[in-house]
C-alpha cells in the first residue's frame, strides 16, 4: 500500500452534535522557543513574553499524552506555509460535509511570531472560506506585538487576541484575554480568587477595561471554577460555539485558569 504523503493531518476535529464540529489548527508544542513568545527568547522591541509560560496547563497535558505531543512535534516539523496549504484542503472537504461550528488556532503552541508574506496569504485564503462558511474564529496569540503582526494583515477576517497581564489588559484597547492565577494555589487562596471573579450569579464582569469593549469571564471556565467540577461535566451551553465571545471584537476575556 502506497505511503500517504503526510503523517498526519493539519486539522483535528471533535464532533459536536450529529453533521456538526469544531476544527483546530496547532502549528506546534506549547512553550516551544521556536513557536512561542518566552521569556527566555522575547526580544527587544517586542519587550513582553507569554504571561502563562509558568503554569501553561497544555505543557503538562503534552507531557502525559504520547499520541498528542507525536502529533504536535511533527506539525513543528512541517512548514506552516504547508500546515496551512493542508488546512484549506481538509477545510474545503469539512465545509462540504458538516456544518463546523467553531474554528480554533492554535490550542497547543502558537503561530509562528514572525509569518512570512506567503503564510499571511495562505491563512488569508483560509480564514476567507472560513468567513463565506459563517463560522467564528478564535485567533489568539501570546503577547501584543505578535497580535499586531497578524491583525494589520487579517483584522478584516478575524479577531486576533492577544493574551496579556492584567497591567496590560486594564489599559488594553486592543482585543485582549488575561488569565487569571488560580493553578498552583491553595485551596483557601483558589476559593478567595473564584469568589472575587464570580461575584455575581451571572458570568460576566464589567472591568476597567479601556475603550468600549465588555469584559466577560469565559463562561466555561467559570462554570469549572463555581461548580468546583471537572471540565466534562460542563453544560454545552457554557461551552464555545454556544459562546462566541473569544471571536468578538468588542469583548474582552477573562480566563480563571482551572
Ligand atoms: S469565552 Fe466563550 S468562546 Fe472564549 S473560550 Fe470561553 S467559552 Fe469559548
Amino acid at each position: 500500500m502506497a505511503k500517504s504523503k503526510h503523517e498526519y493531518k493539519a486539522l483535528t476535529h471533535n464532533n459536536q452534535k450529529l453533521g456538526t464540529e469544531i476544527r483546530v489548527l496547532n502549528f506546534g508544542p506549547s512553550v516551544d522557543p521556536d513557536v512561542c513568545v518566552l521569556e527566555s527568547s522575547k526580544t527587544h522591541p517586542d519587550d513582553e513574553s507569554c504571561d502563562v509560560e509558568s503554569r501553561c496547563y497544555n505543557d503538562n497535558l503534552e507531557s502525559v499524552f504520547k499520541t498528542l505531543r507525536l502529533r504536535l512535534e511533527w506539525l513543528k516539523k512541517q512548514d506552516p506555509e504547508t500546515i496551512v496549504e493542508m488546512a484549506i484542503g481538509e477545510l474545503k472537504i469539512a465545509l462540504r460535509f458538516s456544518r463546523v461550528m467553531w474554528f480554533r488556532i492554535s490550542v497547543n503552541g502558537s503561530v509562528p511570531t514572525y509569518p512570512s508574506a506567503k503564510l499571511i496569504s495562505l491563512l488569508r485564503d483560509m480564514l476567507g472560506l472560513l468567513r463565506i462558511a459563517d463560522v467564528a474564529v478564535h485567533f489568539p496569540v501570546e503577547t501584543r506585538k505578535k497580535a499586531e503582526r497578524y491583525s494589520k494583515h487579517l483584522s478584516d477576517l478575524c479577531v486576533v487576541r492577544a493574551s496579556v497581564s492584567y497591567g496590560r489588559f486594564i489599559n488594553a484597547d486592543y482585543a485582549a484575554s488575561y488569565v487569571v492565577k488560580r493553578r498552583y494555589q491553595t485551596p483557601k487562596q483558589k476559593l478567595a480568587v473564584t469568589r472575587k471573579y464570580l461575584l455575581h450569579d451571572g458570568l460576566a464582569v464589567k472591568a476597567n477595561c479601556q475603550g468600549d469593549r465588555l469584559a466577560v469571564i469565559c463562561p466555561f471556565e467559570g462554570y469549572v471554577a463555581k461548580h468546583n467540577c471537572k471540565i466534562g461535566q460542563v453544560p454545552w451551553q457554557h461551552k464555545c460555539t454556544a459562546c462566541k465571545a473569544c471571536s468578538d471584537d468588542s469583548k474582552q476575556i477573562i480566563f480563571l485558569d482551572t
